[in-house]
């Protein structure tokens, strides 16, 4: 999908917005699942940008507009989102990012730029292949993978950003 190939900064972030939206009614309607108002807002606010969202980001994004979020509703949407996959979660920073190939379920990696929180997601098969191999090789049962890269995207390593 050419906007998961996209750097962050020139491009049309709208696009992107509209493209993941439109891949979460698709996803939901062949999964019988509903993206109701808050789930589809939810969704919204995590693809803001192609950084990581904290739950409590989202909380406050709501609480501007609906009085009644409540954290236990923005951590059921949240694990809604996930259980669709429409959303990853980055386990070392505790944040959401919004996957932009939904359909379809898959093992992801992640690169994070550790000064403004850009997440590139991708997927190596081969990388899969040797952690599973090592596994096997040792008889060890794998229940999760997470594998998240941390350095600084190009923006943060030129100093081209304002911030
Ligand atoms: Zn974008
Ligand atoms: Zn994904
Ligand atoms: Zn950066």
């Amino acid at each position: 999908m050419e906007f998961a190939r996209q750097a962050k900064g020139r491009h049309n972030h709208k696009s992107c917005i509209a493209q993941a939206l439109a891949s979460a009614d698709q996803v939901c309607r062949s999964d019988g699942a509903r993206l109701t108002d808050l789930r589809r807002k939810v969704l919204e606010i995590v693809w803001r940008g192609h950084d990581a969202v904290k739950a409590y980001d989202i909380l406050e994004r709501l609480g501007g507009e609906r009085r009644s979020a409540k954290p236990p509703t923005v951590y059921r949407t949240l694990r809604f989102l996930l259980e669709q996959g429409l959303v990853h979660r980055l386990e070392s920073l505790n944040a959401f990012v919004g996957c932009p190939t939904p359909a379809g379920r898959h093992e992801s990696q992640f690169l994070i730029c550790e000064r403004c929180g850009w997440v590139r997601e991708f997927h190596a098969a081969k990388l899969d292949q040797a952690i599973a191999r090592q596994a096997k090789a040792v008889g060890f049962q794998v229940h999760k993978k997470t594998i998240e890269v941390f350095g600084l995207c190009t923006h943060c390593q030129t100093g081209r950003r304002a911030t």
